[in-house]
């Protein structure tokens, strides 16, 4: 089995956003030669997170952001983390900050409708997505 580590850098513009990673992470995944495996995508960062869903409409990723805006005020009376950023911090557990995607014939086995994701809950900054692609 090989195993090859890659890494490459996002950059934000709002607070909150979902960023389409899906042609950086195939990239990744045709250059490294392996053909038949697995990727994980992985955001070694704690108010960011790593998702898979729709790309095709962009409603879609707005509409994630709005419900996780629901389900995680960015202002509680209860928050105790001295940075401001408790609802970042919560977002990033929530949505995970990894995905593992199955390679097929040197691709990502994704669905029609399925995009990578990096997803900001903290910005506007620059991150970093690591990719480890196993296999043969
Ligand atoms: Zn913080």
């Amino acid at each position: 089995m090989k195993i090859i580590q890659k890494d490459f850098r996002v950059s934000s513009r709002e607070r909150n956003q979902m960023i389409d990673i899906t042609s950086q992470v195939g990239s990744i995944v045709s250059k490294s030669g392996i053909t038949n495996g697995d990727a994980i995508v992985y955001c070694p960062h704690t108010t960011a997170a790593i998702t898979i869903n729709e790309n095709a409409d962009p409603s879609v990723p707005h509409d994630i952001l709005l419900t996780l805006a629901d389900l995680v005020p960015p202002h509680r009376p209860g928050y105790r983390h001295s940075e401001g950023n408790s609802d970042a911090h919560a977002k990033s557990s929530v949505v995970g900050c990894s995905r593992q995607i199955l390679v097929d014939n040197g691709a990502l086995n994704l669905g029609t409708w399925q995009g990578i994701f990096f997803c900001e809950f903290d910005g506007p900054r620059s991150r970093r997505v690591l990719v480890q692609i196993r296999g043969e």
